[in-house]
C-alpha cells in the first residue's frame, strides 16, 4: 500500500469511495433501513483545497534522508479514523498536523529521531497505521514545546525470526495486517488477531492500545500474543525476555509495553504467538426472541467452558445491515475452529445450550474439515469492508459512530437498557432522530463485551457538537452503570476523562511516577492517556 492510496480523510483505500451515484443509491438503502431522511451526497474536500497550518520546525539535515514535509504526508498523519476525524477531514479540516513526518529504516533511526527532538524541544508522537479511534495520533503543540513531529514506522514490517518449535514469530512493529500475515503464510502459520480494522492497523499500534481481536472467547486480545516486546524509551531500550509465562513480581510488558499508547516508548519489535493454519470449522447461527435472550445463551456457552471462535450476537438493525438472514429479535453467531481436531461435539453442545436458552436453528449446524468455507471467507471479507460504509453515510451528512464496553454479566441487562434508553433519549433531543443498534462481540466466563453504534441525521457545520453530546451521554451512562469506558478502542485524548475516574487514584500516581522516569522531559505523545 502506497501512502498516495490511502484516503486522506476516511477509512481505508480511496479508490473505495464510491461515486457520486453509487453513495445516492447507498444513501436510498440507508434510508429505508433507518427510517430518517438521508440527504444528497456531498464531495469531500481535495488536497489542493486543504489549508493546515505552516510547519513550526524546519526537517533537520540528520533526519532529512527518511522524512517528508510535503501536505499530503502531514495530512495523512494528522489525525486518525474516528467520526470525529471523518468528519473534519471531510471538510478539509486538519487541526493538528505534524510539522513533519519520519520514517526510519531502522531502530538506529530512531534513537537518531529521539536525540534530536529531545535537543530541539520537539514533541514525537508513535504513528502506526493512523486507525486511532480516540485522539491517539493528533499533534496540537504542548506548552513550551518548539514543534510536534510524527514518527510512522511502515517502514519496519518485516517478520525477522520464526521460532517453529515453540510457533513464536519477532516480527517488526509497523508491520500491518495482511504484511504480516503473508509473511507468516509463506512459512506455514498463521496469526488469528483480526480487529477490524485489521488491513490498515498495525503490530506496534495494537500491542500500544491493547487491541482486541475477533475472536469471541479464547486468545483474542493482543495481551495474549505478546511473549515479549521491545521498545525505545527516551532513556534507552526497553526489552522484556521470551518466557511462555512468569510468576516474577508485576508483568514487565503488561505495566511497561501493553496499553501505553506511545506515551512511553515507540516498540520497534515483539515476539507474537503464532499458529498453524485451522482445518476444522463448524458453524451454525440460532434466532432468539430478544437480545437479552441471546446474551443469556452465550453466557451458558462460556460458563460451560466452550470456546467458540465466533459468538456474536447482533441484534435486527444490525443482522440487516450486515446482511444476515435472521429469524426473531436477534441472532447468535456460533463458529468453532481447530488445527487439530473436529468440532462436532464442541458446536453440538454450544446449541444444545443455546437452544435451552430459546434459541432456534437457522438452518443446519455446518462442518467442514478442508479450512475456511467460501460463505466464511465472505463473512470476514464483509465484516473487514464494513468501516467503508461509514464513510459513505459520512459524506450524506449520517452521524455514525460505534462505542463499546465490557461488564460483569449481573450488570449486563441494566446497562444495556439504560443505555438505549438514555442514548436513544438523546439522539431524539439532539438529532431530531436517531438508532441504536446493538451487538455483543466478546464474552468472558464472568461478563460480556457489547459493542453499539449510533446513526443519526446531522445538521450542517452542527455535526460535532451533536456527536459530542451522544457520545458523553453514553460514556457517562456506561460509568453509571459499571461498564468501563473502552473494552478495545483504547483511551487517547477522547476517553481520558473516564479513563482517569475508573483506574485507582493510586494507580494514576505510579503510572505518572513512572512516566517521568522513563521519558523524563515529557517528549512522547503528550495529552494522549492524560491530560498535561
Ligand atoms: C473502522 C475501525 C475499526 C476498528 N476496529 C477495532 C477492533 O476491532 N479492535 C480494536 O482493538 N481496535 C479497533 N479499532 C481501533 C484501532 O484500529 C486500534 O486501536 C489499533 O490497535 C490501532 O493500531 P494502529 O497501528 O492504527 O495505531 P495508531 O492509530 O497509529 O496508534 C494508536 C496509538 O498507539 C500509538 N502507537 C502506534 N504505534 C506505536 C508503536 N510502534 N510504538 C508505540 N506506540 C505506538 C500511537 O501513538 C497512538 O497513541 C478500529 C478502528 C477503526 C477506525
Amino acid at each position: 500500500m502506497t501512502a498516495l492510496e490511502r484516503s486522506l480523510w476516511g477509512w481505508g483505500h480511496a479508490q473505495r469511495f464510491p461515486d457520486l451515484e453509487a453513495r445516492r443509491a447507498q444513501g436510498e438503502l440507508f434510508q429505508a433501513a433507518l427510517g430518517f431522511a438521508i440527504g444528497e451526497p456531498a464531495a469531500p474536500a481535495a488536497l489542493d483545497e486543504i489549508q493546515i497550518a505552516k510547519p513550526r520546525v524546519p526537517v533537520p539535515a540528520e533526519l532529512e534522508a527518511f522524512t517528508r514535509s510535503d501536505l499530503e504526508a502531514r495530512v495523512l498523519h494528522a489525525q486518525g479514523k474516528s467520526y470525529r476525524d471523518l468528519i473534519r477531514g471531510f471538510h478539509g479540516r486538519f487541526d493538528n498536523p505534524p510539522d513533519f513526518v519520519v520514517s526510519p529504516r531502522s531502530e538506529a533511526e530512531v534513537e537518531r529521531t529521539f536525540d534530536w527532538a529531545a535537543g530541539a524541544n520537539v514533541a514525537v508522537v508513535p504513528f502506526g497505521g493512523g486507525t486511532s479511534v480516540v485522539g491517539g495520533v493528533e499533534c496540537p503543540l504542548p506548552p513550551g514545546r518548539r514543534g510536534v513531529v510524527t514518527l510512522e514506522l511502515s517502514r519496519l514490517s518485516r517478520v525477522l525470526e520464526i521460532d517453529d518449535v515453540s510457533e513464536v514469530a519477532r516480527v517488526q512493529a509497523g508491520a500491518l495486517g495482511p504484511v504480516f500475515e503473508a509473511q507468516l503464510q509463506s512459512a506455514g502459520f498463521t496469526f488469528r488477531h483480526y480487529p477490524q480494522s485489521y488491513t490498515h492497523s498495525t503490530v506496534g499500534g495494537w500491542i500500544a492500545t491493547r487491541a482486541g481481536g475477533h475472536f469471541a472467547t479464547g486468545r483474542t486480545r493482543i495481551d495474549a500474543f505478546v511473549e515479549s516486546a521491545r521498545m525505545l524509551t527516551p532513556i534507552g531500550w526497553y526489552e522484556s525476555q521470551r518466557f511462555p509465562s512468569s510468576g516474577a513480581g508485576p508483568s514487565p510488558d503488561a505495566s511497561l509495553v501493553l496499553g501505553s499508547e506511545g506515551t512511553l516508548g515507540v516498540i520497534t519489535e515483539a515476539w507474537l504467538r503464532v499458529q498453524r493454519p485451522p482445518k476444522f470449522r463448524a458453524r451454525a447461527s440460532l434466532g432468539f426472541s430478544s437480545f437479552h435472550e441471546a446474551a443469556h445463551a452465550v453466557r451458558s456457552i462460556v460458563q460451560a467452558g466452550l470456546q467458540p471462535a465466533n459468538c456474536r450476537v447482533l441484534d435486527p438493525v444490525e443482522a440487516q445491515l450486515n446482511q444476515v438472514t435472521h429469524t426473531g429479535d436477534a441472532v447468535l453467531l456460533l463458529g468453532f475452529e481447530s488445527t487439530d481436531h473436529p468440532m462436532s461435539t464442541e458446536v453440538q453442545r454450544a446449541v444444545e445450550l443455546a437452544q435451552a436458552a430459546g434459541g432456534r436453528l437457522s438452518g443446519p449446524v455446518r462442518e467442514t474439515s478442508t479450512g475456511p468455507t467460501e460463505e466464511a471467507d465472505r463473512w470476514k471479507q464483509a465484516f473487514i469492508d464494513a468501516p467503508y460504509l461509514q464513510n459513505v453515510l459520512v459524506s450524506c451528512g449520517v452521524i455514525a459512530d460505534t462505542f463499546e464496553t465490557a461488564c460483569t454479566w449481573s450488570r449486563f441487562e441494566a446497562l444495556d437498557r439504560g443505555i438505549r434508553a438514555r442514548v436513544g433519549k438523546v439522539l431524539e433531543e439532539v438529532c431530531g432522530a436517531g438508532v441504536l443498534t446493538g451487538r455483543i462481540t466478546h464474552a468472558y466466563s464472568d461478563g460480556v463485551a457489547p459493542y453499539y453504534t449510533f446513526l443519526a441525521p446531522g445538521r450542517g457545520g452542527a455535526e460535532l457538537e451533536q456527536w459530542e453530546a451522544v457520545k458523553e451521554a453514553a460514556s457517562s451512562t456506561l460509568a453509571d452503570l459499571g461498564g468501563t469506558i473502552t473494552h478495545h478502542h483504547a483511551v487517547g485524548r477522547v476517553h481520558q476523562r473516564h479513563y482517569s475516574k475508573e483506574r485507582p487514584v493510586v494507580y494514576g500516581e505510579a503510572f505518572r511516577a513512572l512516566r517521568a522516569r522513563l521519558d523524563p522531559s515529557g517528549l512522547l505523545n503528550p495529552g494522549v492517556l492524560e491530560a498535561q
